[in-house]
């Protein structure tokens, strides 16, 4: 089933207690101003004057149960009327797992809110201290735990490369936020952003870069956990914006079609299991589904490079092959 279009709503994080190491809400959101009703209702006015219908609309950005109920209460009251008419098909918002309480949960779901994201980050403690992030893995548990008994819809966000973690650790967070069992799953590669304390320790040398290719391989080693266990990745990377891109991410994990590098080093992986046999200085061709071809031969041919010089091949080409389904597949192996 096709999923509602998204309306996006940043709320910055002024309702946010905490100072996390990677964060610059108001940087990574975009949006430097306090969200209120009457910006609610603007956006929800203008999406109805483009005719648009059946949005869900996204409380983003921030912690929104941090801010004050009164203040929730006149963003989601701002949000009824578009309910009524068709507007809004749905809500749901983002929040720290230490900011979730049942009542808080049961006033959500009286005015419409389906969906409740907890920013997980790591199920590692030490890793959450290290990054400041104020709470700890067993809150994220019991909040998870009270979403899905308020029968909210549950997704947890977690990163990779957080001060004070590995390659392991994050593999070890991502078992666990599996273990939990949420409805859906985001992944974020940590970015320095400028700005933050995160870009002073990098500066100074007490952390170090979790770069592209950092994150590429352990995402590769954790997205196909989520697919076995049957839990969607709605997003792996941050979004890219015009601020973050011109600038805004001095380093670390910042790259536009991060997703897509994710898969063409799974293809890479996959591709290596079918070479194993393959004598050196062999030309090979290899078939895959069309549609993954150029995934496959990956950006800048860097998979064809790559398994090229691992395998000792004379040469290798990448053709689509409708048969070949989610295989990769010797056509051609010539001395
Ligand atoms: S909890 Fe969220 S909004 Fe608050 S400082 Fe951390 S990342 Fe930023």
């Amino acid at each position: 089933m096709a999923r509602a279009r998204i309306l996006p709503l940043f709320v910055p994080n002024w309702g946010c207690p905490n100072e996390c190491v990677f964060c610059d809400q108001k940087r990574i959101s975009g949006s430097p101003l306090p969200v209120s009703g009457r910006d609610v209702t603007a956006a929800l006015e203008k999406a109805k004057g483009e005719r648009l219908a059946g949005l869900e609309l996204a409380f983003y950005g921030g912690s929104f149960t941090a801010v004050s109920p009164l203040l929730q209460r006149e963003l989601l009251e701002a949000a009824q009327p578009y309910r009524v008419d068709g507007t809004v098909a749905g809500i749901r918002l983002s929040t720290r797992p230490d900011a979730v309480d049942e009542a808080g949960l049961a006033m959500l779901k009286s005015y419409g809110v389906q969906t409740v994201e907890l920013g997980a980050q790591s199920m590692l403690d030490s890793v959450l201290t290290a990054s400041g992030r104020g709470h700890t893995a067993a809150d994220t548990e019991r909040a998870a735990g009270l979403v899905k008994a308020a029968g909210l819809k549950l997704i947890l966000q977690m990163m990779t490369g957080l001060p004070g973690s590995d390659r392991g650790k994050d593999v070890e967070t991502a078992r666990r936020i599996i273990a939990l069992a949420p409805d859906g799953a985001r992944i974020y590669p940590t970015v320095i952003v400028k700005g933050t304390a995160l870009e002073d320790m990098w500066r100074a040398g007490t952390y170090a870069e979790h770069t592209v290719s950092d994150a590429v391989a352990v995402c590769a080693d954790i997205l196909p956990l989520f697919e076995r266990a049957h839990i969607p990745v709605i997003r792996l990377g941050l979004n890219p914006t015009a601020e973050l891109s011109a600038g805004g991410a001095v380093a670390g994990a910042y790259h536009p079609a991060l997703g897509e590098l994710v898969r063409s080093e799974l293809l890479r992986r996959q591709a290596e299991k079918v070479l194993e046999n393959v004598p050196a200085g062999f030309a090979v061709t290899l078939g895959v589904d069309p549609k993954r071809v150029s995934a496959l031969i990956g950006q800048h041919r860097s998979n064809i490079a790559a398994l090229t010089e691992e395998f000792s091949l004379r040469a290798l080409a990448v053709k689509g092959l409708e048969t070949a389904g989610e295989s990769i597949v010797l056509v051609d192996v010539s001395p």
